[in-house]
């Protein structure tokens, strides 16, 4: 048994704690046709990455306390001043300003809809969502931008009122806190671990 690889900052620095990785056994590869003669062997790997959200730090943390954040570009000498981001972007795209950071929960809560959407059947490695995967893509009134997400309740449909929901229960602080349901879903209807 090893013990997952932990980390926390300290003194600016990574500490880390336990396994980052696991040597496994090779085990050979044979050939069924061929009097099972030697092909190749795998290399099983198993390490953890360790993936730093940087000036997205505030999003992920937000998500588990019910909060969705954006960003607003609020630079006086940028051309497109007041726009506002979401997905969150730390730095303004047109003049590279830091973007001030905002919260859009009620402004989600009222207006978000569904821009476009992809039903997936099928899904990659990793996965740990239920299939199928309801990939919806959401639009804000007065951001720029939309945002793709996941819908966990009923059928997505184009211009569809949606709301958000967060994983306030255990979050997992990466995307999957954050997930859609249909304007007017009861709160017993809403995935384990979710609130609005
Ligand atoms: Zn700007």
């Amino acid at each position: 048994m090893s013990m997952f690889g932990h980390v926390f900052v300290k003194d600016n620095k990574y500490k880390l704690k336990g396994d980052f990785h696991h040597l496994t056994p090779n085990i050979p590869i044979r050939n069924a046709d061929e009097g099972w003669k030697l092909m190749g062997v795998t290399n099983p790997r198993d390490m953890t990455y360790i993936h730093s959200y940087g000036g997205e730090a505030p999003f992920f943390e937000a998500l588990g306390e019910g909060k969705l954040l954006a960003t607003r570009c609020d630079n006086p000498d940028c051309e497109f001043k007041g726009t506002i981001y979401e997905p969150f972007r730390i730095h303004c795209a047109d003049c590279l300003g830091k973007n001030t950071i905002i919260d859009i929960t009620e402004l989600a809560k009222n207006t978000a809809k569904v821009h476009t959407f992809m039903v997936c059947e099928r899904v990659g490695a990793f996965n740990i969502l239920d299939k199928p995967v309801k990939f919806i893509n959401i639009e804000f009134e007065g951001v720029a931008t939309i945002l793709m997400s996941y819908l966990s309740v009923g059928e997505p449909e184009i211009g569809m009122k949606v709301v958000p929901i967060f994983k306030t229960k255990n979050p997992t602080c990466t995307i999957l806190d954050l997930s859609w349901v249909p304007d007017g879903t009861k709160k017993e209807e809403l995935p384990q671990g979710f609130a609005f």
